[in-house]
């Protein structure tokens, strides 16, 4: 970063008035800071026992499996039994629906003309890596409370956001709160590995007509090492990308290899993939991207801010030392990543055809058809053939307003226990449950207010998932604020 700033002086100087000028003028696009709304007050909890209960919600075993036949699916069963136990007030006051496994609460409201509100959370968590449990300092399915945190798998990814939720409910219901939004609690069992739950739940909302003022799912977080800023920021994920896979296929005479032809699929396959991987979508400071950068160089001043108020002249700076980082480039363009290749099974034998995976995580910007036309038009000439594959493709959602009612009802709850902090629109680079949502809510959000790094966020799908009791802590106290502030 310093190099490129010391360049960006000598820029600066030589444009002097325009640049000066614009930088004087400028102002982060339409975001809100939430400074708007009067926040409620958090309802009282213990973090002790809502540590506990975290630890005590990992110990089931609820494993979304490639496979779905090795789940065990009466650990889900195990799971919400435990949640109707363990929060009984919340449960007396929400009616329980179960799409399979999918839990829909509905907390009705005594104001039928206020849109509602959803807030998401899912039950399933990833595997364990086999090979990887002895990296952990404590068993993943243990929920080992040491070293001030809750160790073990979703401890963050996502039952920290589902007890985080739950023991705000019931903190609510035992203060005697009634709502005058309804509030509906949607959990899906199988987020990991599609979302099919969410899906049957977004289409049981839709049926009923629901049409929310905004959903709340997982996502971004309070990211401590914000690019450009450098510094804590809340992330508020407004959108998410797409995702398709292409494959790449090279027919091929196949035989043996001691009389290999002039011709072999291997090989043009290979240059194929060569080919769409040179041809990488360019990177660019657009959309929720490009405002997120606005903000966060608004807050950081100095050269950055120069450079965000003259991107006509010094967004390729930002864009290259962002391309630095694999996490913040993936914000800045459709990604290519072949991933799968395949040739003859056997070390002797030419294939008679090859083929190749190439994956794809598409930009708010782009969609699946520009992805199929440019790969196509980057293997022009070769004797290959690209298409969708079977499974199809999942476009990006649309980007939720960074200035609505609902937004500013997340920032300012999030605000209210992190004083200070700015907020910024963020591009979620996975895919959520909450993606579902977008015909029966006016916008989507995907945040939990809890600080994590950059480096800290390789923990969730990863080793050593632990939330510290000061994340959890301030998860629950965002949830008794927002829902109060919201619905009340
Ligand atoms: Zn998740």
């Amino acid at each position: 970063m310093k190099k490129w700033v010391l360049g960006l002086g000598v820029a600066v100087l030589a444009l002097g008035g325009t640049v000066t000028a614009r930088t004087m003028m400028f102002a982060p696009g339409e975001v809100a800071d939430g400074s708007a709304i009067k926040v409620a007050p958090a309802a009282p909890f213990s973090i002790d026992a809502a540590a506990r209960n975290l630890s005590q919600a990992v110990q089931f075993k609820t494993v979304s499996n490639q496979d779905a036949a090795q789940n065990q699916t009466a650990e889900w069963d195990k799971l919400q039994g435990w949640m109707a136990t363990t929060y009984p007030k919340a449960h007396a006051a929400m009616q329980k629906e179960l799409l399979g496994q999918t839990l829909v609460y509905t907390w009705a409201g005594s104001d039928p003309a206020a849109q509602p509100i959803i807030l998401m959370a899912h039950q399933d968590v990833v595997p364990v890596t086999a090979g990887t449990e002895k990296d952990w300092k404590y068993q993943p399915f243990a929920g080992t409370i040491a070293e001030g945190a809750v160790w073990g798998r979703g401890t963050i990814d996502d039952k920290g956001s589902l007890i985080a939720m739950f023991e705000a409910l019931e903190a609510l219901s035992a203060q005697g709160f009634k709502p005058k939004r309804t509030i509906y609690i949607v959990s899906g069992h199988d987020e990991e590995v599609g979302g099919t739950g969410a899906a049957a739940a977004a289409k049981l909302l839709a049926d009923r007509k629901v049409k929310a003022l905004f959903t709340l799912d997982e996502g971004g977080v309070i990211t401590t090492d914000t690019p450009v800023l450098g510094k804590p920021a809340m992330m508020i994920g407004v959108a998410e990308k797409g995702y398709v896979t292409l494959r790449v296929t090279a027919p091929a005479p196949g035989g043996h290899s001691s009389m290999p032809p002039a011709e072999i699929g291997t090989v043009n396959l290979s240059k194929a993939v060569v080919a769409i991987h040179a041809d990488q979508h360019p990177m660019e400071l657009r959309g929720p991207v490009g405002a997120m950068i606005d903000v966060l160089a608004a807050q950081a001043g100095g050269m950055t801010k120069v450079a965000a108020a003259n991107k006509w002249l010094l967004g390729g700076q930002i864009v290259s030392t962002m391309a630095k980082s694999p996490t913040s480039a993936a914000m800045l363009h459709t990604t290519t990543a072949p991933t799968m290749l395949e040739g003859s099974p056997k070390e002797n034998v030419l294939p008679q055809s090859a083929n190749a995976l190439i994956n794809y995580r598409i930009a708010p910007w782009d969609s699946s058809a520009e992805i199929l036309k440019r790969a196509k038009a980057a293997v022009s000439g070769l004797p290959v053939e690209v298409a969708i594959t079977e499974r199809g493709a999942r476009e990006p959602t649309p980007v939720s307003s960074s200035t609505s009612l609902g937004w500013q009802l997340i920032v300012a709850s999030a605000r209210a226990g992190h004083q200070g902090l700015i907020a910024a629109p963020y591009l979620v680079v996975g895919g959520t449950d909450s993606r579902n949502m977008t015909p029966v809510s006016d916008d989507v959000y995907r945040f939990m207010p809890i600080s994590l790094s950059t480096a800290e966020t390789k923990m969730i799908h990863g080793t050593n998932e632990h939330i510290t009791l000061g994340n959890l802590e301030a998860m629950i106290a965002f949830y008794t604020r927002l829902i109060a502030t919201a619905a009340g």
